[in-house]
């Protein structure tokens, strides 16, 4: 039986890389600043356009692959973008792997 929370809506994002819809808290925010830059979001409140992705690597590969990532930020994804994206996000499913939580 599931447990019925006092919030009735659990905001849902769509993953870039495999497409599914997902609870937005169980993805990884990927936002391209104002600035331009391209960053990695675990609090989901910085500025600018952002994309959600499932803390997975299957999935990052699939969203540059299939240039989902890109369209939805609206911006070309170098490889040191690929780089700093890969390396935070390696860090976070470290984290989660290891039972804490952000
Ligand atoms: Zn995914």
């Amino acid at each position: 039986m599931r447990k019925i929370r006092k919030i009735k809506k659990t905001p849902q994002r769509t993953c870039v890389g495999c497409r599914e819809a997902k609870p937005k808290k169980a993805l990884i925010r990927i936002v391209r600043t104002p600035e331009k830059n391209i960053i990695v979001d675990p609090t989901g409140k910085a500025n600018g356009r952002g994309a959600y992705i499932c803390p997975k690597k299957e999935c990052l590969e699939a969203a540059v692959k299939s240039k989902r990532l890109s369209r939805s930020l609206e911006v070309e994804i170098g490889p040191g973008d690929l780089k700093i994206i890969e390396d935070e996000l390696e860090a976070i499913i470290e984290k989660e792997s290891s039972g804490e939580h952000i």
